[in-house]
């Protein structure tokens, strides 16, 4: 029997963790050879329903066995408390392999805690770089492909960027994006499930999509001002509909610019995810400075304006998908008519939405090997 064990924490990591549990579960669910189970560690780091329990439900993966409850603090706190707990899960349970997502401080810690065990460890969306180091997820994501036995590159640029780093390619597995496994498959059930157009009263191709929630956006105040300036003049063009992430609610209310959006800009509380890709696949325009909405964006063939200065996604600008608006009020105001207008790429460079069931075959075969 192998034993797996999945760390997350995070609204994104659970999505990613999906695709992959999916393709576990239909591996057990066929009766494949050799037997394989899971566990879920969930570190507590998003812990609201509506970013965290509601997403165990609709995407129909198996309830953590462990939720550690850590989380509000700082990047420091908030690892080594996490650090010290997964290591007490990870020797009681000891899994043959531990996987971790993305690049969040759970990412961090669950690699931390596998390499010093040690116990072989798998990073899924390895290689990704935004170069800029001021970033937490950077540092995160750096560190955890370095510590990696396995890493999961979603494109083939990924990969160049860790053997620039020194990686060994045989450590190095280009297998698609799993974002794009999970929105290909949940496409279909928020299809048939989600009811959010007609709740929130929306005709498709009408409305604008906004999310915000990066640090260096949140809580530099010139940047949310501008960002919501330039929501603000783009919704007189097309209405907006944002569902503010707790953290971008606390800063907007804190900075008081709530009451300058104006009556074109609807704030909603976060939706799940089956609601989040309808609200997607209908919007005339995204404007996002998250990593998976950006992708998703494109998955759906949506225009998006990337709220940040850079992306680590680099293709989806070059290939004309998404925009860099920064967070400046001109350019993100004129950003957004012009992509309108845009004629939408095919994004074929995430692989073929099997990338879950490839990185699956690989650590059983890794794991069998040794
Ligand atoms: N998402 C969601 N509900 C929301 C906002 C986002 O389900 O109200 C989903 C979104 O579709 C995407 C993921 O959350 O799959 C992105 O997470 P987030 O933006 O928090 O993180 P990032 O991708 O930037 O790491």
């Amino acid at each position: 029997m192998i034993k797996l064990a999945t760390i997350v924490g995070a609204r994104p990591q659970f999505i990613k963790a999906a695709a992959v549990s999916r393709a576990i579960q239909l591996h057990i669910d066929g009766g494949g050879e050799p037997a394989v189970t899971e566990i879920l560690i969930h570190t507590g780091q998003h812990y609201d329903h509506n970013m965290s329990g509601s997403f165990f439900d609709e995407l129909e993966i198996s309830k953590p066995a462990y939720n550690l409850g850590i989380s509000q603090a700082t990047h420091a706190e908030m690892t080594g408390r996490m650090l010290e707990e997964i290591e007490t899960v990870l020797v009681d349970e000891a899994p043959q392999a531990v996987i971790v997502y993305g690049d969040t401080n759970t990412t961090l810690a669950g690699a931390l805690a596998a390499a010093k065990l040690p116990m072989t460890l798998a990073h899924v969306e390895a290689g990704l770089r935004s170069f800029d180091d001021a970033m937490p997820e950077e540092t995160n994501r750096i560190v955890a492909d370095r510590l990696s036995d396995l890493l999961f590159a979603p494109h083939a640029a990924a990969a160049e960027h860790l053997r620039g780093e020194g990686t060994a390619n045989e450590r190095i597995h280009v297998v698609g994006d799993v974002m794009y496994d999970a929105a290909l498959h949940y496409a279909e059930l928020a299809a048939e499930r989600s009811r959010i157009l007609d709740d929130f009263d929306l005709r498709p191709g009408t409305y604008g999509l906004v999310t915000v929630h990066r640090a260096d956006n949140v809580t530099d105040t010139d940047r949310m001002r501008g960002i919501c300036t330039g929501i603000k003049r783009s919704a007189e063009t097309v209405p907006m509909i944002w569902p503010l992430h707790p953290r971008t609610r606390a800063a907007l209310e804190g900075q008081g610019v709530i009451a300058e959006l104006g009556a074109h800009v609807r704030l909603v509380d976060p939706v799940g995810y089956l609601d989040m890709i309808t609200l997607e696949r209908s919007a005339a325009i995204i404007l996002t400075d998250s990593g998976g909405v950006q992708k998703e964006a494109a998955f759906y063939r949506v225009p998006c304006v990337v709220l940040r200065d850079q992306t680590e996604w680099v293709e989806l600008i070059e290939s004309g998908a998404a925009v860099l608006g920064g967070a400046d009020a001109d350019t993100i105001a004129m950003a957004v008519p012009e992509m309108m207008q845009r004629e939408m790429p095919v994004a074929s460079f995430y692989g073929d939405g099997h990338a879950a069931e490839a990185i699956f075959s690989a650590i059983v075969a890794f794991v069998g090997e040794k």
